[in-house]
């Protein structure tokens, strides 16, 4: 049975570092058909419109679940295009091998779900975009995830602001921002494997995507990405993909998000993202069960 779709279509930055910048990412919600290959044994036997639909406070993510040190050589990386296709394969690349194996073994992965991995596909200019069998049309170059796939843009990415935490050059800031992008956009996609994003967007379907409380609902998305961005920085520093220096870097950077109602505050941004990355569990991320307050 082919489920109802939708989408939203604001897709605002997740980074906006006061001057150019440079790296942001964002989720354009749908509801996703029920995977041909269902992910799971038993929910194979299952048809899919006799499957159980997702949850959200409850759902298995929200177990203690914790990445493997995270070994991995990523490129390095620069605004040309070609350089930021290598070093977002090889990020979505240590991605999979840290989070398939650890959601698998703790049978958080839906039969809702699509191909396991995510596509990467890369945007030379803007346009009209197949998102879901719809067509989108980004008004800006922030990443993006959407059904399976990491969209990201290669055109205005190339000016950085650096904050001052420290002697950073250009190139490495450059780098930390782009992996932290990856790493949040990626949250999005373990959401899509555990169900959540299908029942986000059930939700949101139901009271409006532009309601106040389909735009918590996606602030809750957005703010649970920043947490699994944050397990998943704790993960590369304690494998040495990055320095502890350069992680520090990227959680602290996230207090200078743009502030708009789909993403949240700054300070709500910075809170997720270093929930995860001190606690390094998804436990830490349920902003489901979260006040009001706290997805603001
Ligand atoms: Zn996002």
């Amino acid at each position: 049975m082919k489920s109802p779709r939708t989408r939203r279509s604001a897709c605002l930055p997740l980074v906006v570092l006061l001057t150019a910048l440079v790296v942001a990412g964002c989720d354009r919600g749908r509801l996703p058909k029920p995977a041909a290959s269902p992910t799971t044994t038993q929910a194979a036997a299952a048809a899919p419109e006799t499957l159980p639909e997702p949850t959200l406070e409850d759902n298995p993510l929200h177990r203690d679940i914790r990445l493997p040190p995270m070994h991995c050589e990523l490129p390095q990386v620069d605004s040309n295009a070609a350089s930021q296709q290598r070093f977002v394969q090889a990020a979505i690349d240590c991605l999979n091998d840290s989070w398939l194996p650890v959601l698998r073994a703790a049978g958080a992965l839906t039969a809702w779900a699509g191909a396991e991995r995510p596509a990467l596909r890369i945007i030379d200019r803007l346009g009209l975009l197949d998102c879901a069998g719809e067509q989108v049309q980004p008004t800006d170059s922030q990443a993006f995830y959407c059904a399976g796939s990491i969209f990201w843009p290669t055109e205005g990415r190339g000016g950085v602001w650096i904050p001052d935490r420290g002697n950073w050059t250009a190139r490495e800031a450059y780098r930390a921002h782009t992996l932290f992008v990856v790493m949040h956009e990626y949250g999005h996609h373990v959401q899509e494997l555990t169900g959540i994003e299908r029942r986000a967007d059930l939700d949101k379907s139901v009271t409006g995507w532009d309601s106040e409380s389909g735009l918590r609902t996606s602030r809750r998305a957005e703010q649970q990405a920043q947490c699994l961005g944050g397990v998943a920085t704790a993960a590369a520093k304690l494998g040495g993909t990055v320095s502890p220096r350069e992680a520090d870097y990227m959680i602290a950077v996230q207090e200078m998000v743009a502030e708009e109602r789909i993403h949240g505050t700054a300070a709500s941004s910075l809170r997720w993202s270093e929930a995860g990355y001190h606690s390094a569990s998804t436990s830490s991320c349920n902003t489901w069960t979260a006040p009001p307050s706290e997805v603001e």
